[in-house]
């Protein structure tokens, strides 16, 4: 393998080509709009997920695909598997694209999840709310990521809807959030990474610690759990398993196809990073040493964050990242530090 394709061109694709780079691989980033990855790769394609042409151009240029982002059209992943290996495959991704389908697959294999009701239309959502409760979250199935297409429930005469097919998850009380980055390789071995504690601002995650200070109990069954998700699903690549911490035990709160952003402290704290561990497991290679050697914490830099800068560049043991984004605009990652805290 000497080319990957990597649909989407955020700061995902382009830490994932520096580290391809670094195996002497290199990059096709795939990506509609403004491409922070463009920087980086070998080639860009700025084309749109449903050009046909440009998809099969793309794909014949690489020897296999891998995504940052996860809502492309079914068609053209259909176009792009025909003509090369897409890996993670595509069971992964339309499982996790749809919040519906993922709680009922993991639960199908034996992990907790919040309580869900399926909500078609605002016509269904009085009877969900019957059923589920409140508090409660009403999310979009689809499309969701930092808490954007999210709805909060607390009063059960005051209903408002998201606009567009949801499920209604019952308010899970955790006392923390952690998630597991695992990675499977193509023969089936499996390495997780230390858990990380995050913790989350307006429904973006804000800082990610480890080590995440649960007991050895709680750590180890989170990842038995991640490892029992990629195995159900034959995954090659790196996975982010989001978690809630409750006094009942372990709950999933949702799954990742890809590299995830509470997985960059191991660009400070490990010998192979996310990063390299998911172009090692689609390219074939043996994983590698994720062992983590410090303890850290991972603080991203969103919107204003910014203006931090010049002091955060004279601060020891923190190493920095940016994501070249020409605009800060509120709620914008525009980078993340990684500070070595022992
Ligand atoms: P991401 O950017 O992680 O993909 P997302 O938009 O998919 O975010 P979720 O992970 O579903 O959003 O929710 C964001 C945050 O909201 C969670 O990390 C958690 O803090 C809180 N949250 C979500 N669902 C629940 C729940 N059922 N019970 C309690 N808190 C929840
Ligand atoms: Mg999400
Ligand atoms: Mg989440």
């Amino acid at each position: 393998i000497r080319t990957i394709g990597i649909l989407g061109g955020g700061q995902l694709g382009r830490m994932l080509s520096v580290a391809a780079s670094r195996l002497g691989l290199r990059c096709h980033i795939y990506e509609p709009g403004a491409a922070p990855a463009g920087d980086v790769a070998w080639k860009v394609t700025n084309a749109g997920y449903d050009d046909q042409d440009a998809l099969r151009a793309f794909a014949e240029s690489v020897d296999i695909v891998t995504y940052e982002f996860e809502n492309v059209p079914t068609s053209s992943l259909d176009l792009l598997e025909s003509l090369r290996p897409i890996r993670p495959n595509r069971k992964a991704l339309a499982i996790s694209q749809d919040r519906l389908t993922e709680k009922s697959f993991l639960n199908d294999i034996g992990l907790a999840t919040a309580s869900f009701a399926d909500v078609e239309t605002e016509a269904e959502l009085p009877a969900a709310v019957e059923r589920i409760g409140a508090p409660s979250i009403l999310k979009t199935r689809r499309m969701g990521y930092d808490g954007k297409g999210q709805i909060r429930i607390d009063d059960p005469a005051n209903l408002q809807w998201t606009g567009a097919p949801s499920v209604l998850e019952g308010f899970v009380p955790f006392t923390e959030e952690i998630s597991v980055i695992v990675a499977r390789g193509v023969d089936g071995q499996v390495a997780a990474y230390d858990p990380g504690l995050n913790l989350h601002q307006d429904g973006i995650l804000r800082t990610t610690t480890v080590p995440c200070g649960l007991t050895g109990k709680v750590t180890t069954d989170a990842v038995l759990m991640a490892a029992r998700i990629v195995n159900a699903l034959d995954y090659v690549g790196v996975m982010g398993v989001e978690l809630f911490v409750t006094p009942g035990g372990l709950v999933v709160n949702e799954i990742a196809p890809r590299v995830h952003n509470s997985g960059h402290w191991t660009q400070a704290g490990c010998a192979v990073d996310q990063f390299e561990q998911h172009i090692r497991a689609i390219a074939g290679l043996p994983l590698g040493d994720g062992k983590r050697f410090c303890d850290v914490t991972m603080e991203n830099l969103i919107g204003d964050d910014m203006d931090r800068l010049p002091e955060l560049l004279s601060t020891a043991r923190t190493q920095i990242h940016l994501y070249g984004k020409a605009e800060a605009k509120p709620g914008r990652k525009m980078g993340h530090v990684n500070r070595i805290t022992g």
